[in-house]
């Protein structure tokens, strides 16, 4: 069930549904984008078509924000419960040290992605594969990729990432994850803002 923001649309998922989705995605190596809209991203969607199509685009589009819940709640579709980018992404290091899956942290200031990635592997040791920050040249959703951009998913490539986490903020992560995702036609990418600088601490 899906219920529409000012057209942006939101999937009625526990945190059980998206986990079972996202094990399954990646046993199948299904390509699979994750989308967390709040209440800011709605409104900015609104009267911006492209951004509302690139969040509808989005496999997984999941209510990060209590302003969602209870919209949908009054709308009398309630959303399961709230799933945050931030509970998905710990479920994804959880999911990936079980199963063996590699992880790349994508995002955020110089050395902060690789201090997020040096905690997560004190408890998981092996699961980052690789890290790079976000502060690079960028394209918009109708350019060509830039050469920055280019060598960052050419190394995501070649360390065999299955899941990467891009911390741009929106809509700059939504936009790199559809063209990358287009490009390596695999893997599980969350856009999740300021996860890493949370991790990094
Ligand atoms: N960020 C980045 N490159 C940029 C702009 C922002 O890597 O060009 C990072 C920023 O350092 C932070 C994350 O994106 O780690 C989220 O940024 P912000 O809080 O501004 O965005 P929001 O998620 O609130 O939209």
């Amino acid at each position: 069930m899906e219920v529409s923001f000012f057209g942006s649309r939101v999937q009625a998922l526990s945190m059980d549904q998206v986990d079972a989705y996202l094990e399954e995605a990646l046993v199948q190596g299904k390509k699979t984008r994750i989308y967390t809209p709040n209440t800011e991203i709605v409104m900015e969607a609104k009267d911006k078509a492209w951004i509302r199509d690139l969040v509808n685009s989005g496999d997984l589009r999941l209510a990060d924000g209590i302003g969602l819940v209870i919209g949908a709640k009054m709308k009398k579709i309630p959303l399961e419960e709230r799933v945050t980018g931030f509970d998905v992404s710990i479920h994804l290091l959880k999911l990936a040290q079980r199963e063996g899956y590699k992880v790349y942290f994508l995002g955020a200031k110089e050395g902060i992605a690789q201090r997020a990635a040096q905690e997560v592997e004190g408890d998981y040791p092996g699961l980052v594969v690789g890290s790079h920050h976000g502060y690079y040249e960028k394209s918009s959703l109708d350019q060509d990729l830039t050469q920055d951009e280019e060598e960052i998913i050419e190394e995501i490539q070649r360390l065999q990432a299955d899941i990467v986490f891009v911390g741009l903020g929106f809509p700059v992560q939504e936009v790199f994850i559809h063209k990358a995702s287009q490009r390596l036609g695999r893997g599980v990418w969350i856009g999740n803002g300021g996860v890493l600088d949370i991790l990094a601490k």
